[in-house]
Protein backbone atom coordinates (compact mmCIF):
# COMPACT_ATOMS: atom_id res chain seq x y z
CA UNK A 1 0.00 0.00 0.00
CA UNK A 2 1.01 3.71 -1.19
CA UNK A 3 0.03 6.79 0.63
CA UNK A 4 2.92 9.18 -0.63
CA UNK A 5 0.87 12.24 0.78
CA UNK A 6 -0.20 10.45 4.46
CA UNK A 7 1.60 11.74 7.70
CA UNK A 8 3.62 8.59 8.59
CA UNK A 9 1.57 6.78 10.90
CA UNK A 10 4.73 6.99 13.58
CA UNK A 11 4.50 10.31 14.38
CA UNK A 12 1.71 10.86 16.86
CA UNK A 13 -0.63 13.48 15.91
CA UNK A 14 -1.84 14.66 19.08
CA UNK A 15 0.14 17.48 20.66
CA UNK A 16 1.68 17.41 24.62
CA UNK A 17 2.84 20.27 26.71
CA UNK A 18 6.83 21.29 27.38
CA UNK A 19 6.54 23.21 31.10
CA UNK A 20 8.74 25.57 31.54
CA UNK A 21 9.23 27.35 35.05
CA UNK A 22 11.72 29.93 33.13
CA UNK A 23 12.03 30.37 29.62
CA UNK A 24 14.40 33.42 27.39
CA UNK A 25 11.91 35.02 24.61
CA UNK A 26 14.49 36.71 22.00
CA UNK A 27 12.02 39.12 21.32
CA UNK A 28 11.32 40.64 24.25
CA UNK A 29 14.97 40.00 25.42
CA UNK A 30 13.59 38.68 29.03
CA UNK A 31 13.77 35.78 31.23
CA UNK A 32 9.93 34.56 31.56
CA UNK A 33 8.57 32.67 34.05
CA UNK A 34 6.01 29.68 33.84
CA UNK A 35 5.22 29.58 30.26
CA UNK A 36 4.00 26.34 28.57
CA UNK A 37 4.15 25.98 25.27
CA UNK A 38 2.34 23.21 23.15
CA UNK A 39 3.75 21.10 20.03
CA UNK A 40 2.53 19.55 17.76
CA UNK A 41 4.62 16.69 16.92
CA UNK A 42 2.97 15.47 13.69
CA UNK A 43 3.86 19.30 11.93
CA UNK A 44 7.04 20.03 13.90
CA UNK A 45 5.18 23.57 15.31
CA UNK A 46 4.43 25.35 18.41
CA UNK A 47 0.28 25.33 18.74
CA UNK A 48 0.42 27.77 21.54
CA UNK A 49 2.33 29.62 24.07
CA UNK A 50 0.98 30.39 27.16
CA UNK A 51 1.56 32.15 30.83
CA UNK A 52 0.63 29.76 33.42
CA UNK A 53 -0.88 31.97 36.29
CA UNK A 54 0.96 30.32 38.69
CA UNK A 55 4.07 27.40 38.79
CA UNK A 56 1.64 24.85 39.07
CA UNK A 57 0.40 22.87 36.24
CA UNK A 58 -1.17 19.05 35.11
CA UNK A 59 1.22 16.74 33.84
CA UNK A 60 -0.53 14.21 31.25
CA UNK A 61 1.05 11.53 29.21
CA UNK A 62 3.41 13.24 26.78
CA UNK A 63 4.31 16.09 28.39
CA UNK A 64 7.63 17.53 29.12
CA UNK A 65 8.58 19.23 32.73
CA UNK A 66 11.54 21.73 32.01
CA UNK A 67 10.93 23.21 35.12
CA UNK A 68 13.77 24.19 37.23
CA UNK A 69 16.02 24.74 34.45
CA UNK A 70 16.22 27.70 32.11
CA UNK A 71 14.22 27.48 28.33
CA UNK A 72 15.76 28.46 25.24
CA UNK A 73 14.90 28.26 21.52
CA UNK A 74 16.75 25.85 19.44
CA UNK A 75 20.27 27.99 18.80
CA UNK A 76 21.11 29.21 15.39
CA UNK A 77 24.78 29.23 14.19
CA UNK A 78 25.02 31.73 11.32
CA UNK A 79 28.56 30.38 9.95
CA UNK A 80 29.04 27.01 10.06
CA UNK A 81 31.00 24.62 7.64
CA UNK A 82 29.63 20.97 8.22
CA UNK A 83 32.57 19.23 6.06
CA UNK A 84 34.98 20.87 8.28
CA UNK A 85 36.66 19.80 11.15
CA UNK A 86 39.23 21.17 13.20
CA UNK A 87 42.04 22.54 11.63
CA UNK A 88 44.32 22.27 15.19
CA UNK A 89 43.51 18.54 13.49
CA UNK A 90 44.29 19.23 10.26
CA UNK A 91 44.34 22.26 7.71
CA UNK A 92 41.95 23.03 5.45
CA UNK A 93 44.31 22.49 2.28
CA UNK A 94 44.75 19.07 3.43
CA UNK A 95 41.39 18.44 4.44
CA UNK A 96 40.15 19.98 0.74
CA UNK A 97 42.78 18.42 -1.13
CA UNK A 98 44.14 14.79 0.48
CA UNK A 99 40.85 13.31 2.54
CA UNK A 100 38.12 11.22 0.80
CA UNK A 101 34.97 12.24 -0.14
CA UNK A 102 33.88 9.32 1.97
CA UNK A 103 35.83 10.04 4.99
CA UNK A 104 34.43 13.84 4.69
CA UNK A 105 30.37 12.69 4.11
CA UNK A 106 31.25 10.54 7.77
CA UNK A 107 32.79 12.85 9.80
CA UNK A 108 30.13 15.46 8.40
CA UNK A 109 27.28 13.30 9.86
CA UNK A 110 28.93 13.23 13.20
CA UNK A 111 29.66 16.55 13.16
CA UNK A 112 25.54 17.06 12.39
CA UNK A 113 24.81 15.51 15.43
CA UNK A 114 27.59 16.82 17.73
CA UNK A 115 25.88 20.10 16.96
CA UNK A 116 22.07 18.60 17.41
CA UNK A 117 23.35 17.95 20.95
CA UNK A 118 24.83 20.71 21.55
CA UNK A 119 21.41 22.61 21.12
CA UNK A 120 21.94 24.01 17.76
CA UNK A 121 18.92 23.59 15.70
CA UNK A 122 19.86 25.30 12.54
CA UNK A 123 23.23 25.93 10.58
CA UNK A 124 23.85 28.27 8.12
CA UNK A 125 26.01 26.46 6.34
CA UNK A 126 28.09 28.40 4.34
CA UNK A 127 30.35 26.51 2.22
CA UNK A 128 31.24 22.71 1.72
CA UNK A 129 34.83 23.25 0.89
CA UNK A 130 35.75 21.79 -2.02
CA UNK A 131 32.52 19.43 -1.99
CA UNK A 132 30.31 20.82 -4.58
CA UNK A 133 27.03 20.87 -3.43
CA UNK A 134 27.10 17.89 -0.77
CA UNK A 135 25.76 20.13 2.32
CA UNK A 136 22.31 20.38 -0.45
CA UNK A 137 22.47 16.04 -0.48
CA UNK A 138 22.95 16.05 3.69
CA UNK A 139 20.42 18.41 3.82
CA UNK A 140 18.14 16.69 2.29
CA UNK A 141 19.07 13.40 4.07
CA UNK A 142 18.38 15.38 7.48
CA UNK A 143 15.44 16.52 5.95
CA UNK A 144 14.13 13.01 5.28
CA UNK A 145 14.88 11.65 8.42
CA UNK A 146 17.89 9.79 7.56
CA UNK A 147 20.26 11.02 10.12
CA UNK A 148 20.03 13.46 12.88
CA UNK A 149 21.23 16.70 12.48
CA UNK A 150 20.38 20.41 12.36
CA UNK A 151 18.03 22.44 9.81
CA UNK A 152 20.93 22.94 6.96
CA UNK A 153 20.57 25.82 5.14
CA UNK A 154 23.36 25.50 2.42
CA UNK A 155 25.57 27.55 0.39
CA UNK A 156 26.85 24.65 -1.88
CA UNK A 157 29.83 26.23 -3.66
CA UNK A 158 30.91 29.67 -2.51
CA UNK A 159 31.04 32.47 -5.32
CA UNK A 160 34.60 33.38 -6.20
CA UNK A 161 36.43 35.52 -9.11
CA UNK A 162 38.96 33.45 -11.42
CA UNK A 163 42.66 32.83 -9.35
CA UNK A 164 41.47 33.84 -5.75
CA UNK A 165 39.60 30.77 -4.07
CA UNK A 166 41.64 27.81 -4.35
CA UNK A 167 43.89 24.81 -3.70
CA UNK A 168 47.61 25.94 -4.90
CA UNK A 169 50.35 23.90 -5.77
CA UNK A 170 53.68 25.88 -7.20
CA UNK A 171 54.33 23.15 -9.38
CA UNK A 172 52.14 23.76 -12.50
CA UNK A 173 53.74 20.58 -14.41
CA UNK A 174 51.70 17.29 -15.28
CA UNK A 175 47.96 16.86 -14.37
CA UNK A 176 45.34 18.22 -16.49
CA UNK A 177 48.27 20.60 -18.35
CA UNK A 178 47.66 23.24 -16.19
CA UNK A 179 48.88 21.59 -13.01
CA UNK A 180 48.35 18.98 -10.27
CA UNK A 181 45.03 18.29 -10.59
CA UNK A 182 42.98 19.25 -7.14
CA UNK A 183 39.27 19.46 -6.39
CA UNK A 184 37.52 22.62 -7.29
CA UNK A 185 37.04 24.78 -3.84
CA UNK A 186 34.74 27.19 -4.80
CA UNK A 187 32.36 27.92 -8.11
CA UNK A 188 34.61 30.51 -10.16
CA UNK A 189 32.40 33.48 -11.87
CA UNK A 190 33.72 36.88 -13.80
CA UNK A 191 31.94 39.43 -15.11
CA UNK A 192 28.53 40.87 -14.57
CA UNK A 193 27.21 38.09 -16.86
CA UNK A 194 29.46 35.53 -15.17
CA UNK A 195 28.28 36.47 -11.58
CA UNK A 196 24.48 36.41 -12.43
CA UNK A 197 24.89 32.77 -14.28
CA UNK A 198 26.95 31.10 -11.11
CA UNK A 199 24.17 32.24 -8.74
CA UNK A 200 21.90 30.35 -11.57
CA UNK A 201 24.26 27.34 -11.12
CA UNK A 202 23.95 27.39 -7.19
CA UNK A 203 20.16 27.78 -7.29
CA UNK A 204 19.63 25.17 -9.75
CA UNK A 205 22.20 22.88 -7.42
CA UNK A 206 19.84 23.32 -4.32
CA UNK A 207 22.07 26.07 -2.23
CA UNK A 208 19.67 27.87 0.67
CA UNK A 209 21.42 30.68 -0.33
CA UNK A 210 24.64 32.35 -1.74
CA UNK A 211 28.18 32.66 -0.13
CA UNK A 212 30.52 35.03 -2.20
CA UNK A 213 34.28 36.15 -1.37
CA UNK A 214 33.85 39.80 -1.42
CA UNK A 215 37.88 39.49 -0.80
CA UNK A 216 40.22 37.19 0.16
CA UNK A 217 44.17 36.67 0.77
CA UNK A 218 44.47 35.94 -3.35
CA UNK A 219 47.81 37.22 -3.95
CA UNK A 220 49.39 33.81 -1.98
CA UNK A 221 51.66 33.03 -4.82
CA UNK A 222 53.15 36.39 -4.82
CA UNK A 223 55.37 35.11 -1.46
CA UNK A 224 54.35 31.04 -1.60
CA UNK A 225 53.95 29.83 2.01
CA UNK A 226 57.02 28.69 3.38
CA UNK A 227 57.98 24.92 3.49
CA UNK A 228 60.21 23.28 5.71
CA UNK A 229 64.30 22.91 4.55
CA UNK A 230 66.90 24.99 3.53
CA UNK A 231 66.20 27.15 0.78
CA UNK A 232 61.97 26.76 1.83
CA UNK A 233 61.69 30.46 3.01
CA UNK A 234 61.12 33.75 1.06
CA UNK A 235 64.52 35.86 3.05
CA UNK A 236 62.71 39.30 2.84
CA UNK A 237 59.11 38.71 2.54
CA UNK A 238 56.98 42.19 2.48
CA UNK A 239 55.15 43.49 6.02
CA UNK A 240 52.00 42.54 4.05
CA UNK A 241 52.80 39.44 2.64
CA UNK A 242 49.49 38.18 1.37
CA UNK A 243 46.51 40.82 2.93
CA UNK A 244 42.83 40.37 1.81
CA UNK A 245 41.72 42.57 -1.86
CA UNK A 246 38.65 42.21 -3.24
CA UNK A 247 37.35 39.64 -5.57
CA UNK A 248 34.63 42.20 -7.44
CA UNK A 249 34.21 45.01 -8.85
CA UNK A 250 30.86 46.97 -6.80
CA UNK A 251 29.00 45.97 -10.85
CA UNK A 252 29.82 42.47 -9.94
CA UNK A 253 28.32 42.49 -6.50
CA UNK A 254 25.13 44.08 -7.36
CA UNK A 255 24.97 41.69 -9.95
CA UNK A 256 25.03 38.85 -7.31
CA UNK A 257 22.45 40.51 -4.91
CA UNK A 258 20.41 41.16 -7.62
CA UNK A 259 20.12 37.94 -9.31
CA UNK A 260 19.90 36.15 -5.35
CA UNK A 261 17.07 38.71 -5.12
CA UNK A 262 15.11 36.75 -7.78
CA UNK A 263 15.79 33.52 -6.84
CA UNK A 264 14.35 35.02 -3.05
CA UNK A 265 17.32 34.00 -1.12
CA UNK A 266 19.86 35.84 0.80
CA UNK A 267 23.40 36.73 -0.10
CA UNK A 268 26.27 35.70 3.30
CA UNK A 269 29.63 38.16 2.15
CA UNK A 270 32.73 37.11 3.19
CA UNK A 271 35.24 39.92 3.76
CA UNK A 272 38.20 40.27 5.70
CA UNK A 273 38.68 43.82 5.41
CA UNK A 274 36.42 46.80 5.84
CA UNK A 275 36.94 47.84 1.81
CA UNK A 276 35.48 44.81 0.62
CA UNK A 277 32.76 44.57 3.34
CA UNK A 278 31.63 48.04 2.74
CA UNK A 279 31.55 47.14 -1.02
CA UNK A 280 28.75 44.42 -0.31
CA UNK A 281 26.81 46.49 2.12
CA UNK A 282 26.67 49.15 -0.29
CA UNK A 283 25.40 45.45 -2.85
CA UNK A 284 22.72 45.20 -0.16
CA UNK A 285 24.68 41.70 0.80
CA UNK A 286 22.28 40.26 3.54
CA UNK A 287 25.14 39.88 5.89
CA UNK A 288 28.86 40.44 6.09
CA UNK A 289 31.27 37.71 7.91
CA UNK A 290 34.28 38.44 9.75
CA UNK A 291 36.00 41.62 8.83
CA UNK A 292 39.13 41.36 11.00
CA UNK A 293 41.29 44.36 9.49
CA UNK A 294 40.66 47.54 9.05
CA UNK A 295 44.28 48.83 6.37
CA UNK A 296 41.47 51.50 4.75
CA UNK A 297 40.17 53.01 8.12
CA UNK A 298 36.70 52.56 6.49
CA UNK A 299 35.49 50.94 9.50
CA UNK A 300 33.49 53.52 10.68
CA UNK A 301 31.90 54.47 7.01
CA UNK A 302 31.13 50.80 7.10
CA UNK A 303 29.28 50.76 10.53
CA UNK A 304 27.18 53.81 9.29
CA UNK A 305 26.32 52.01 6.20
CA UNK A 306 25.30 48.41 7.49
CA UNK A 307 23.17 50.09 10.56
CA UNK A 308 21.81 52.11 7.38
CA UNK A 309 21.35 49.28 5.11
CA UNK A 310 20.15 46.88 7.82
CA UNK A 311 23.08 44.45 6.93
CA UNK A 312 23.69 41.61 9.58
CA UNK A 313 27.56 41.31 10.74
CA UNK A 314 28.50 37.70 11.21
CA UNK A 315 32.01 38.73 13.22
CA UNK A 316 32.83 35.00 13.71
CA UNK A 317 35.26 35.61 17.09
CA UNK A 318 35.58 31.79 17.76
CA UNK A 319 37.79 31.31 14.58
CA UNK A 320 39.38 34.54 15.51
CA UNK A 321 40.40 33.72 18.49
CA UNK A 322 43.00 31.08 16.71
CA UNK A 323 44.33 34.67 15.36
CA UNK A 324 47.46 36.36 17.22
CA UNK A 325 46.52 38.08 20.61
CA UNK A 326 46.62 41.69 19.17
CA UNK A 327 44.32 41.01 16.25
CA UNK A 328 41.62 38.67 18.03
CA UNK A 329 41.69 41.67 21.07
CA UNK A 330 41.31 43.97 18.10
CA UNK A 331 38.40 41.99 16.50
CA UNK A 332 36.55 42.15 20.18
CA UNK A 333 36.56 45.62 20.28
CA UNK A 334 35.79 46.11 16.81
CA UNK A 335 32.36 44.45 17.63
CA UNK A 336 31.93 46.76 20.62
CA UNK A 337 32.14 49.37 18.89
CA UNK A 338 29.47 48.16 16.15
CA UNK A 339 27.43 46.63 18.95
CA UNK A 340 27.37 50.21 20.59
CA UNK A 341 26.18 51.79 17.61
CA UNK A 342 23.88 49.89 16.73
CA UNK A 343 24.94 47.04 14.07
CA UNK A 344 22.73 44.20 14.01
CA UNK A 345 24.77 41.01 15.42
CA UNK A 346 24.48 37.40 14.50
CA UNK A 347 26.22 34.36 15.99
CA UNK A 348 28.23 32.07 13.87
CA UNK A 349 31.75 31.15 14.66
CA UNK A 350 32.81 29.87 11.48
CA UNK A 351 32.24 26.13 13.09
CA UNK A 352 34.25 23.08 11.64
CA UNK A 353 37.24 25.37 11.93
CA UNK A 354 37.05 24.47 15.40
CA UNK A 355 35.03 21.28 16.19
CA UNK A 356 30.96 21.45 15.40
CA UNK A 357 29.44 20.97 19.04
CA UNK A 358 31.49 23.90 20.81
CA UNK A 359 29.28 26.31 18.63
CA UNK A 360 28.77 27.97 22.16
CA UNK A 361 32.37 29.29 22.02
CA UNK A 362 30.64 32.16 19.79
CA UNK A 363 28.07 33.28 21.90
CA UNK A 364 30.64 33.16 25.35
CA UNK A 365 32.92 35.87 23.19
CA UNK A 366 30.39 37.98 22.07
CA UNK A 367 29.26 38.49 25.69
CA UNK A 368 33.19 38.64 26.48
CA UNK A 369 33.03 41.78 23.86
CA UNK A 370 30.41 43.53 26.05
CA UNK A 371 27.58 42.27 24.13
CA UNK A 372 24.48 41.68 26.84
CA UNK A 373 23.69 38.21 27.84
CA UNK A 374 20.02 39.17 26.41
CA UNK A 375 21.51 40.55 22.75
CA UNK A 376 23.94 37.53 22.43
CA UNK A 377 21.16 35.14 22.87
CA UNK A 378 19.34 37.41 20.61
CA UNK A 379 22.41 37.36 18.32
CA UNK A 380 22.11 32.95 18.72
CA UNK A 381 18.32 32.91 17.79
CA UNK A 382 16.06 35.64 16.13
CA UNK A 383 19.06 37.29 14.21
CA UNK A 384 20.29 34.06 13.16
CA UNK A 385 16.74 33.62 11.24
CA UNK A 386 17.41 36.58 10.20
CA UNK A 387 20.85 36.22 8.73
CA UNK A 388 19.01 32.83 6.61
CA UNK A 389 16.60 35.41 5.34
CA UNK A 390 13.92 35.19 7.64
CA UNK A 391 10.76 34.30 6.19
CA UNK A 392 13.02 33.43 2.49
CA UNK A 393 14.21 30.31 4.43
CA UNK A 394 10.42 28.88 4.31
CA UNK A 395 10.12 28.57 8.34
CA UNK A 396 10.55 30.69 11.34
CA UNK A 397 12.60 29.60 14.00
CA UNK A 398 14.76 31.32 17.37
CA UNK A 399 11.95 32.28 19.22
CA UNK A 400 8.36 31.03 20.76
CA UNK A 401 5.40 31.69 18.65
CA UNK A 402 2.29 30.08 17.16
CA UNK A 403 3.35 28.09 13.85
CA UNK A 404 7.28 28.59 14.82
CA UNK A 405 9.07 25.02 14.51
CA UNK A 406 9.03 23.55 17.84
CA UNK A 407 13.05 24.09 18.40
CA UNK A 408 13.73 23.94 22.25
CA UNK A 409 16.24 23.60 24.29
CA UNK A 410 16.86 23.43 28.08
CA UNK A 411 20.10 24.91 30.19
CA UNK A 412 20.89 23.11 33.57
CA UNK A 413 22.43 26.59 34.88
CA UNK A 414 21.26 30.08 33.94
CA UNK A 415 23.33 31.88 31.18
CA UNK A 416 23.05 35.67 33.43
CA UNK A 417 24.78 33.98 36.03
CA UNK A 418 27.27 31.29 34.37
CA UNK A 419 29.35 32.08 31.77
CA UNK A 420 29.68 28.47 30.94
CA UNK A 421 25.76 27.82 30.68
CA UNK A 422 25.84 27.47 26.68
CA UNK A 423 28.21 24.23 27.12
CA UNK A 424 25.35 22.77 29.78
CA UNK A 425 22.51 21.93 27.68
CA UNK A 426 20.78 19.01 29.06
CA UNK A 427 17.36 18.85 26.65
CA UNK A 428 17.11 19.56 23.00
CA UNK A 429 14.20 19.00 20.83
CA UNK A 430 14.04 19.92 17.20
CA UNK A 431 10.66 19.73 14.85
CA UNK A 432 8.46 18.82 17.88
CA UNK A 433 10.71 15.66 18.06
CA UNK A 434 13.62 15.19 21.47
CA UNK A 435 17.05 14.22 20.83
CA UNK A 436 18.24 14.82 23.87
CA UNK A 437 16.87 14.47 27.35
CA UNK A 438 18.34 14.54 31.32
CA UNK A 439 21.83 15.27 29.39
CA UNK A 440 21.89 12.21 27.17
CA UNK A 441 21.01 11.37 23.40
CA UNK A 442 18.03 9.82 22.85
CA UNK A 443 16.76 8.24 19.27
CA UNK A 444 19.81 9.03 17.66
CA UNK A 445 19.95 5.27 16.09
CA UNK A 446 17.63 4.04 13.68
CA UNK A 447 16.68 0.03 14.69
CA UNK A 448 15.12 -2.54 12.41
CA UNK A 449 11.89 -3.66 14.07
CA UNK A 450 11.11 -7.31 14.06
CA UNK A 451 6.87 -7.05 13.33
CA UNK A 452 4.83 -8.19 15.94
CA UNK A 453 2.30 -11.29 15.75
CA UNK A 454 0.12 -9.26 13.89
CA UNK A 455 2.36 -8.27 11.25
CA UNK A 456 2.47 -4.70 12.75
CA UNK A 457 6.10 -2.51 13.16
CA UNK A 458 5.22 0.06 15.29
CA UNK A 459 7.96 2.42 15.24
CA UNK A 460 11.05 2.96 12.95
CA UNK A 461 12.87 4.39 15.34
CA UNK A 462 14.07 2.63 18.30
CA UNK A 463 13.25 4.78 22.29
CA UNK A 464 16.57 3.61 23.62
CA UNK A 465 14.89 5.49 26.98
CA UNK A 466 15.27 8.77 28.90
CA UNK A 467 16.58 7.04 32.22
CA UNK A 468 19.28 4.40 30.53
CA UNK A 469 21.33 6.75 28.24
CA UNK A 470 22.09 4.23 25.24
CA UNK A 471 25.81 2.76 24.75
CA UNK A 472 27.36 3.90 21.28
CA UNK A 473 25.00 6.99 20.53
CA UNK A 474 27.86 8.39 18.83
CA UNK A 475 30.57 6.40 16.92
CA UNK A 476 33.28 9.24 17.86
CA UNK A 477 33.45 10.82 21.07
CA UNK A 478 31.80 14.30 21.45
CA UNK A 479 33.85 17.17 21.02
CA UNK A 480 35.07 19.15 24.42
CA UNK A 481 35.66 22.74 25.38
CA UNK A 482 39.83 22.70 25.56
CA UNK A 483 42.78 24.28 25.12
CA UNK A 484 42.20 28.08 24.14
CA UNK A 485 38.81 27.65 24.27
CA UNK A 486 38.93 27.09 28.40
CA UNK A 487 39.99 30.95 28.87
CA UNK A 488 37.13 33.37 29.52
ZN1 LIG B 1 33.66 30.22 6.78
Amino acid sequence: MCLPHSVPTTIPSTTFQVHTSLLFDPKEKVFAKNISIEVNPGTGEIVAVTKRPSESFNINDGDIDLTGKVVLPGLVDSHTHIFIHSYEERNGTQQMRDQSAVERIVRATNHARAALLAGYTTYRDLGTEALGNADANLRDCINRGLTPGPRLLVATDALASSGSYELRVENKLGGNGLGLSVPRACDVADGVDGVRAAVRRRVGDGADLIKVYADYRRKTMRFPPDVPGPGGQVLFPPKRRNPAVPLYSKEEMEAIVKEAQLAEIPVAAHAGETKAALWAAEAGVTTIEHIFEDSAGLEQALFHRMKEKKTIWVPTLATAEALPADMFQSCKLRVKKAYDYGVRLAAGGDTGTFNHGLNAREVEILIQCGVSVEDALEAATVAGWEACGGDLSGFRFGWFEKGNRADIIALETDPRSDEKALRKVSFVMKDGRVWKRDGFAVDMISVPQWPDDDGNTSEGWSDLGAGTPPKMYMSVPLPVFRGRNQSS
